[in-house]
């Protein structure tokens, strides 16, 4: 018995964590410690005592409780009834109203470059796992001075979602312009690289379309899984991966190489430049600071990406690119630090792991903040009027460049984040969250709680409308409505 309990608070404290199947066997093996103390017990009770009691728990067990319930039941990760009860007989959440999302605007007519502008070398940079809020507080950027100066000299989106907490679910948003739903995921790759990814799916990407446009288009990659053939970030013509199996490389591979290239452009072809840093990451010991708490070696790998980002605004001053180059720098999704009982990214939809930089430098940028909630999926249709071609209509992400010229604008394309078979929307500062492994949905007004602490979705009124959003949204979008919901990488 004390080795029991011993067992399950250890399950309880120490794997405080989204990994069910961990919890489930751990307490199976609690339960096989204490099941033969509890028989011993259940025999000394009277009979009916026992039916009653047993009667009450099948009858409890088989009602499916209302969503408050539910959500109080999960509170503790290491309890797996609510797990089998939800995966076996308890309803998704319903949503009885009309759902408040816009009608898709079209995509505008492409605009060619003014022939005589020398033509645009646009280069894209993700840097995993940065959390807007990190950076984008001024005094969070005292180490930071090539962020400090995106800020001060570039156009910087306040209020910019990736599409999920995962790099190939963000990532393959990013250079389809669809959601992760609306993309075809299939089991791709040899050993340990073997995940699911949309190798096969037939959208246009980015890559291929601005190659069909006549733009030279480069990448490098710092982890496998970006290499073409997997279909997360397709279609360049020149590419350089420098991770092998499932390492991440560090920026000391990846930046070099993309200067030299940089360097290199031909200046009468316009170029697409892309590459992936994987500073700050798990386990944060690429900083300066490499021991203390994980939030100060965190900063402090940023910091290291930073330093990177300085070299590079260097290149893109020099005379052969000033005038020409437009540097976008974005995460792939945010970092968690317990803030809702989890670590890390790919987990969870909140906040800490949605809401990422997005700040655009260089050509035709003029300094501005922009607190419209632009997202990731919005960069491919940007990037493409950047070198004015054409949107395909399969795109549902929308060109920012109204935004970045000041313009008055209206997002009509939902906001969505999806991963870990959960799927969040935004209308403007109000946020769902549907959790279809769990069966709850939670919902929240960012205006009043940034932080995601006070659920309404006990409130119909509040809730109804934007889960309706969401449910038409998804059967509206998704390839394959049951397929995609399954990853879990
Ligand atoms: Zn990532």
């Amino acid at each position: 018995m004390p080795l029991a309990l011993a067992t399950h608070a250890a399950n309880l404290s120490i794997l405080s964590d989204d990994y069910f199947e961990v919890h489930a066997a751990v307490a199976l093996g609690t339960a096989l410690l204490v099941g033969p103390a509890l028989a011993r017990l259940g025999q000394a009770a009277p009979r009916r005592g026992r039916v009653f009691a047993g009667a009450a728990a099948v009858a409890l067990a088989l009602v499916a409780p209302p969503n408050d319930v539910r959500r109080l039941l999960f509170g503790s990760p290491g309890v797996v009834a609510p797990w089998v009860a939800a995966a076996a007989w308890w309803p998704e959440p319903t949503f009885d109203a009309a759902p408040a999302v816009d009608v898709r605007a079209p995509h505008p007519d492409a605009r060619a470059p003014h022939p005589d502008a020398p033509p645009p070398v646009v280069v894209l940079v993700t840097i995993d796992a940065v959390r807007a809020d990190a950076i984008d507080a001024p005094d969070e950027r005292a180490d930071l001075p090539a962020f400090e100066r995106l800020y001060r000299e570039g156009a910087a989106f306040t209020q910019a979602r990736s599409p999920g907490s995962q790099t190939a679910v963000s990532l393959a948003a990013l250079f389809s312009g669809r959601s992760f739903s609306a993309l075809r995921w299939a089991p791709y790759g040899v050993g340990n690289t073997r995940f699911l990814y949309p190798a096969a799916d037939p959208a246009p990407r980015l890559a291929g379309l601005l190659a069909e446009a006549g733009v030279f288009t480069s990448k490098v990659g710092a982890l496998t899984f970006l290499r073409n053939d997997f279909g997360v970030a397709p279609g360049f013509a020149d590419e350089l991966i420098v991770a092998t199996g499932r390492t991440h490389a560090p920026a000391t591979k990846v930046v070099p190489p993309l200067l030299e290239r940089l360097r290199a452009a031909p200046a009468g072809r316009p170029g697409f430049y892309f590459a992936h840093l994987t500073e700050p990451h798990a386990p944060y010991d690429r900083g300066r600071l490499k021991v203390g708490p994980a939030r100060a070696c965190y900063l402090s790998e940023i910091a290291e990406a930073d330093r990177w980002l300085e070299q590079l605004l260097q290149v893109l001053d020099t005379p052969a690119l000033r005038g020409r180059a437009l540097l976008i720098v974005t995460a792939d999704h945010g970092e968690a630090f317990g803030e809702h009982g989890t670590t890390e990214h790919s987990k969870t939809l909140y906040e800490e792991l949605v809401r990422v930089p997005l700040l655009f430098w260089g050509r035709g940028i003029t300094p501005r903040r922009v607190d419209a909630a632009a997202g990731l999926i919005d960069l491919a249709p940007t990037i493409l009027e950047t070198f004015g071609a054409p949107v395909p209509a399969e795109m549902d992400g929308q060109s920012l460049w109204p935004w970045l010229r000041g313009e008055a604008a209206r997002f009509t394309r939902p906001l969505v984040a999806e991963g870990r078979q959960r799927r969040a929307l935004w209308v403007g500062e109000h946020k769902v969250i549907v959790d279809h492994r769990r069966r709850i949905v939670e919902a929240y007004d960012l205006a009043a709680d940034p932080g995601e602490r006070h659920d309404l979705s006990g409130d119909a009124a509040f809730t109804a409308p934007l889960g309706a959003a969401l449910r038409e949204d998804f059967a509206a979008r998704a390839a394959a409505p049951d397929a995609p919901m399954v990853y879990r990488n």
